[in-house]
């Protein structure tokens, strides 16, 4: 099998138009989508390197799944509807089994998130996966980092900790199943769009660390925060396994979230809360932004204040505190 028999055999059969704005998917120079009016187009990439975000026994099905998880993700915290992909895949052999299991992983995640395959790239090399992905967002709605405004009151989605614990426990061979589930096979928070998009101020997906990703917000938006400690969603995973007094440790820093961290004018919170509660999502009240500039702040049970040091991953840091317990960004 030649490089073209790959590409047919494994991926122009994922082929679909769940968007209904392709015009022409694999097999051409390029594919052609058609625009929507009053829309605009909102485009991200994202890579995974073997040994950096994934490791070489993971089963092919987990890495693709993930991959574009965490694409759509991406899309999800700008506000925006993810529609399709292309995929440049290197691949350090032609193996047949490999490919088929990446295929079946990829073939999951396209029809959950919604998402049509329409193009790539396949070379040889190390193995590693990139999906550009695209979106579509109401002109002028799309979830900037740098709209967060003073006061605003901060939100997060479901609860963290979870993907860091994950990654703790990979080379335990007697680890529950069960606590893997957020790092191999995370849900993007599409569910959360209309929320998003009606009450958000700005928005971030927490691949790196609540701490870490929050501060993009502050940081774009010339703000500060102060988040209350006894508020923060800890992980079941991590009330089960982990001591007490680390709980809050791991869900500040911990990455491989992708949860959405938001931010929400105080006068709409009251509707915001209503909506989820109708909707059944599952948002927590974390804190509130300040006006001290990148100072981000806990405030413990007894209200005392205390600054919350960098943690979360960063690929080219060499020093700094926190957990460090992620193998993504
Ligand atoms: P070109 O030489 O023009 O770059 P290729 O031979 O790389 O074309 O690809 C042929 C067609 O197959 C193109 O439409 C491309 O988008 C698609 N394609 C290549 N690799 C992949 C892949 N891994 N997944 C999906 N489509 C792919
Ligand atoms: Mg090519």
């Amino acid at each position: 099998m030649d490089e073209f028999g790959l590409i047919r055999t494994f991926f122009k059969s994922l082929e679909s138009n769940h968007a209904g704005n392709v015009v022409q998917s694999i097999g051409d120079d390029a594919a052609v989508i058609k625009p929507q009016p009053n829309s605009e187009l909102v485009i991200s990439t994202d890579t995974m390197v073997e040994g950096r975000h994934f490791l070489a026994d993971w089963s092919a099905d987990i890495i693709a799944y993930k991959a574009l998880a965490t694409n759509v993700s991406d899309m999800v915290a700008m506000g925006a509807t993810a529609q399709g992909c292309v995929l440049a895949l290197t691949l350090p052999s032609l193996n047949q089994n490999w490919l088929a299991k990446f295929a079946n992983g990829l073939a999951q995640a396209l029809s959950s998130f919604n998402v049509d395959l329409v193009g790539g790239d396949t070379t040889k090399g190390p193995l590693t996966i990139t999906f550009t992905i695209y979106g579509m967002v109401p002109q002028g709605q799309a979830l900037l980092r740098s709209n967060a405004k003073l006061g605003d009151l901060i939100y997060t989605t479901g609860t963290l900790g979870e993907g860091a614990y994950a990654v703790s426990q990979l080379s335990n061979n007697s680890a529950d199943d069960l606590i893997f589930q957020k790092l191999f096979k995370p849900t993007p928070r599409i569910a959360y769009l209309p929320l998003l998009q009606q009450f958000a101020s700005s928005a971030i997906d927490i691949s790196d660390g609540l701490s870490s990703d929050l501060r993009h917000i502050l940081n774009s938006s010339q703000l500060g925060a102060n988040l209350i400690a006894a508020k923060i969603p800890v992980s079941n995973v991590i009330k089960q396994h982990c001591s007490e007094d680390s709980y809050l440790s791991w869900a500040l820093h911990s990455g491989d979230e992708y949860e959405i961290c938001f931010t929400v004018p105080a006068d709409k919170q009251q509707a915001l809360e209503l909506f989820a509660e109708r909707n059944h999502l599952n948002i927590h009240h974390i804190g509130h932004t300040t006006a001290d500039v990148g100072i981000l702040n806990l405030i413990n049970n007894s209200g005392e204040l205390s600054q919350i040091t960098a943690g979360g991953f960063n690929h080219f840091q060499t020093k700094g505190g926190g957990n460090n317990e992620s193998i993504s960004t």
